[in-house]
């Protein structure tokens, strides 16, 4: 068992959990794949939300369209985790929540960042990085950008 992971390990070096894409979150993950960060968008009150889903979660109305969003924010809060999970080879990392320039906030990973609380602080600028992991799968992470590189 360990020999055929251990092989699976080298041809897809990528081993943690894949995103299956549904009919209300497809366009999110083409858009990722392009190294496009599309959100949904209200047309009937105009608000943006994350995650996907087949409604407005602010008014309730089901005419939503998808607009390309800047790909920066602030970081909300994070937490270093110091165990992580067998699929990765290196630990600690930061688990974040950032608060994106059009409003919603989405969980992620910060990355390039050092897993030191001293070191990192709410609040900070951030930006996207397109994680492609596999062909078919690219994940969105963030790294600290100085304020002004923005
Ligand atoms: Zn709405």
């Amino acid at each position: 068992m360990a020999e055929i992971m251990a092989e699976e390990k080298k041809m897809n070096p990528y081993a943690g959990p894949l995103p299956k894409a549904a009919v209300e979150t497809q366009p999110y993950w083409d858009g990722l794949r392009g190294h496009k960060l599309l959100l949904p968008r209200c047309r009937s009150c105009s608000r943006p939300h994350f995650y996907p889903r087949s409604f407005c979660p602010h008014c309730g109305a089901r005419d939503l369209e998808w607009f390309q969003a800047s790909g920066k924010g602030r970081l909300h809060t994070f937490v270093i985790n110091h165990r992580p999970p067998p699929y990765l080879k290196d630990g600690p990392y930061v688990i974040a929540v950032v608060e994106l320039e059009e409003g919603p906030r989405m969980m992620t990973n910060l990355v390039d960042a050092p897993a030191d609380p001293g070191k990192i602080a709410c609040d900070s600028p951030v930006e996207i990085v397109f994680d492609a992991v596999t062909p078919e799968v690219t994940l969105p992470r963030f790294r600290l950008v100085q304020e002004a590189s923005r």
